[in-house]
């Protein structure tokens, strides 16, 4: 009989057969627009800090100020004592931010959109995904137990449809707000119109739009200016434009309590630490305030695309800091990403089964503290290394 290392070893070869094998890069610097990496300075288009707040002086203070006050852990979950007044401050700031009347934190969006998709429907229920949701809301439909389906990419007639023909009891609709692969914007207004009409409920899982889109970074919902009832379930993490770290869903005070109630990744779990609660209080009021991120971003990212333009490369439909290059070759994802590298860029390398067969690309993102020149660089060191893989 084979051991179990063999049978996993066989397993780990087989996905560097396919070029699909993953490897980590050890960073031995902060989340910047540079970072260091084996002696080597990079250029970073592959995080999701979109406001350059990862770093920002003022939010690191406020999580060394909070520390020294309240200690590094929580030491208990919520519904024990791991609640602070520092969370309940930032839960009521959120909900205000967000329009809604509730927000409640999560330790992290992976676990949010578990917990609240098993929260709220089981056996007999429906859940419609879009299929490019973010794995996490595909696993949370999985663990619910519910019948999963996934509708064609933002298809409004394919959604329909299966709302149409399902008899189940309690129907949910999930989708990412902005996609998190394509940079694409999911049409919420129609699928919220689509839920009303159907008797169906809605959760929007907008991780990529909170900072980057909407007046003050209120994401997709503010920008098509949705209402709780229109939206009902909301959800953001805290990771990407915050700069910090957890999720929260924003909603009813009937959903919140729902989530207190039964969400077995809420309930389970040790609480954040306040001083990362109290670090993300001061990220919010800069991601409402300093608009002139948002302005910078988009600048940055109609020069990206411009320039893209001008030098042939092919772009997809995103307005979005998500601007992705599709390759749909495995392999040639590799070589075009570590050409990037050797010319002092880091880029994602993106392969199944994180985005669909074929459809392997690079991710480039961008960030309110990357400058002009930087982007120039980058385009000219794609164009040269877009060139020399087509030519191999
Ligand atoms: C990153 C991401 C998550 C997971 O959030 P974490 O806080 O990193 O666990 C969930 N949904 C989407 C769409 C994401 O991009």
């Amino acid at each position: 009989m084979k051991s179990m290392d063999a049978i996993l070893q066989a397993q780990l070869d087989q996905r560097r057969a396919e070029y699909l094998y993953r490897t980590r890069l050890n960073v031995a610097s902060g989340c910047s627009s540079t970072l260091n990496i084996d002696g080597q300075t990079l250029v970073n288009f592959c995080s999701n800090d979109y406001l350059g707040l990862a770093a920002h002086p003022a939010i690191s203070q406020a999580l060394k100020q909070a520390a020294d006050q309240f200690g590094t852990g929580s030491g208990a979950s919520h519904l024990i004592s791991g609640h602070s007044k520092i969370h309940d401050q930032l839960e009521q700031q959120l909900a205000e931010f967000t329009g809604r009347p509730r927000a409640l934190l999560y330790s992290t969006g992976y676990m949010a959109n578990m917990g609240v998709i098993n929260a709220l429907v089981g056996r007999h229920d429906l859940v419609l995904q879009d299929q490019l949701n973010h794995a996490s809301l595909l696993d949370g439909g999985h663990l619910s137990r519910a019948t999963s389906q996934r509708y064609k990419h933002s298809d409004l007639d394919n959604l329909q449809q299966r709302l149409e023909q399902s008899t189940a009891n309690r129907k949910l609709i999930v989708t990412d707000g902005v996609f998190s692969m394509d940079g694409d914007l999911a049409p919420l207004k129609e699928i919220s119109g689509l839920a009303a009409k159907h008797n169906s409920w809605l959760m929007v899982d907008d991780a990529h739009g909170f900072g980057a889109l909407g007046m003050q970074g209120g994401g997709l919902v503010e920008e098509l200016n949705l209402t709780v009832e229109q939206v009902p379930v909301l959800v953001g993490t805290l990771g990407k434009s915050f700069g910090t770290f957890g999720a929260f869903v924003a909603g009813s005070e009937a959903l919140i309590e729902t989530l207190i109630q039964f969400s077995r990744s809420y309930i389970y779990t040790t609480a954040m630490p306040p001083a990362i609660a109290a670090a993300t209080l001061v990220s919010l009021k800069i991601l409402r305030q300093e608009t002139w991120r948002r302005e910078k971003l988009a600048s940055l990212i109609a020069q990206f695309r411009r320039g893209a333009e001008q030098i042939g490369v092919p772009l997809m439909e995103s307005s979005t800091p998500i601007q992705p290059v599709l390759i749909n070759d495995d392999l040639k994802v590799m070589q075009v990403s570590a050409a990037l590298r050797e010319q002092g860029f880091l880029v994602g390398a993106i392969r199944p089964p994180t985005v669909p067969a074929g459809s392997g690309r690079l991710r480039i993102t961008f960030s309110a503290d990357h400058s002009e020149e930087q982007v120039e660089q980058l385009l000219s060191a794609l164009e040269k290394s877009l060139i020399n893989s087509t030519s191999q």
